[in-house]
Parts: structure tokens; sequence; C-alpha cells
């Protein structure tokens, strides 16, 4: 895909997200990005709004500059400030939204190429409430094991900047090691969840099913709490798409 058709297609992205009826992100809440494919990506600018989103609101950022700022651990608010702005590939764009960092590490997953980032109410509601990100870790629908993954990476609240993004590369590894794929959904604790995808339909569709899973959780612990589904049925769903997964695999080698 062109420069230019991924810049519209992140803008297109960012709108979806960012509409006003789907209570995702609202004034500058969260962000978006996209891969280049070149050592470099696409991200929200610092300032901007999702639901507003143009071409000039995005900025092209190295993943290089970014490792290199990421390597240092004696920065200063000011210099994480500059260090955004030095992080970008195009210095006429805007400086980046300061999740950039994030952006850059998550989009480097294998097979990830489109990344969302929201506040999304329903699902903050749970993030910031005394049960925290727990109630994710099984699940209650098996749709939301097919679109969202059996399981999401769960990070406790950092405050967003360098720091954060360190707690996600390292949760990313584990996450790795662990499951042997990234994941598909992180959820940041009195924050927020990020949607990692290999399109920006399917980061737009792990958004919206996210929302779903929060409110029927919600909605069940006002009638008596989850009644979540079993281990065993949980990995049944999850083993039939691996298996859908390596058949398409191996009939596109065909
Ligand atoms: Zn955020």
């Amino acid at each position: 895909m062109s420069t230019a058709a991924t810049l519209q297609e992140l803008v297109q992205l960012s709108r979806e997200l960012g509409r006003e009826d789907r209570h995702l992100a609202i004034l500058g809440e969260g962000n978006t990005s996209s891969d280049l494919g070149d050592g470099s990506f696409l991200v929200k600018a610092s300032g901007t709004s999702l639901s507003t989103m143009s071409a000039d609101g995005l900025s092209r950022v190295s993943h290089a500059k970014v490792d290199a700022l990421l390597d240092r651990s004696d920065l200063s608010e000011q210099d994480i400030e500059d260090g955004l702005v030095a992080c970008l590939a195009d210095p006429t764009h805007k400086k980046p939204s300061v999740e950039t960092f994030l952006h850059s590490l998550c989009l480097r997953e294998p097979g990830v190429k489109w990344v969302g980032h929201t506040h999304t109410v329903s699902v903050l509601s749970i993030l910031a409430s005394k049960l925290g990100s727990k109630p994710f870790l099984r699940h209650v629908c098996p749709d939301a094991i097919v679109v969202c993954g059996r399981h999401v990476l769960l990070i406790p609240y950092i405050n967003p900047g360098l720091d954060l993004a360190i707690a996600i590369r390292d949760g990313l590894a584990r996450f790795r090691a662990e499951h042997g794929k990234p994941p598909k959904v992180i959820l940041m604790e009195n924050h927020g969840p990020v949607a990692l995808g290999s399109s920006s339909a399917e980061v737009l569709n792990i958004m919206l099913m996210l929302d779903k899973w929060a409110r029927v959780l919600l909605g069940s612990f006002a009638a008596g709490g989850p009644n979540f589904l079993s281990e065993e049925d949980a990995a049944k769903i999850d083993q039939r798409l691996d298996e859908a997964y390596r058949r398409k695999m191996i009939e596109a080698k065909a």
C-alpha cells in the first residue's frame, strides 16, 4: 500500500474510533498508528482529535529513533518532549502523541500493521474499578475469543510516556514467550485498551467487540456476577481458530 493510501485509511480509522456515538474516545483522547514498512510509521499528532482527524494530524516517526530514546533511562520530562520531536522521520510534521513509543513497540510485533488506542467508557469502567483488569482474565462469550483473542495483555497503571512504553515492551515479550504470538488486546488499568491488528478493519472490530465484552461484563455484575466460560470451552474455540488459520496458511502455500 502506498503511503498516501495508508494515510487516508488511518484518517478513516481514527474517525471511526472517534465517533461520538461509540463512546470510545472524546476530545484529544486515544490515538492510532500504521506501519509503513520502511522503518517508519504514521501516528496521531499531539493535540489532535480522533473524531476530526485529517491528514495533517498524522506524523511520520522513525522506529530506530524511538529505540534510541527507549535505551536511555535518565530522561527528564523535557528530554521526552524534545525526544518526541526528534523521533520524527519528517521534520515538517507535528510533534507526535506522547503514546508514540507504545505504538512503535506494538507495530513491530509479528503480523501487526495497525494499532488503535482508546479510552472506551465501558472498558474503563471495569479497568478503573476495584477489580481492575481481572474480569478480562476469563471469557463470557465465544465471539470475544474469536475477535479479541483468548488471552489479553494486562498492564497495571503507569503514567503515559516512556515508563509505560517500557512496561509494554516487557509485557509484549512476556506474552509472546508464554503464548507464542502477540496479543490482540492490551488493557492498561485506569487508562484504556490498545488493539493490535493486521488491518485497519481488524483494529476497529477488536475495539467494538471489546466494548461489547465490557458492557456484557458490567451487565452481568448487575445480575449476580459473570458466569465465565470454562477454560476447556475457551481453549476449544481458540484451538479451532488456530486450526482454521493453519489450514488457510497451507492452502495459501499450495
Ligand atoms: Zn491513552
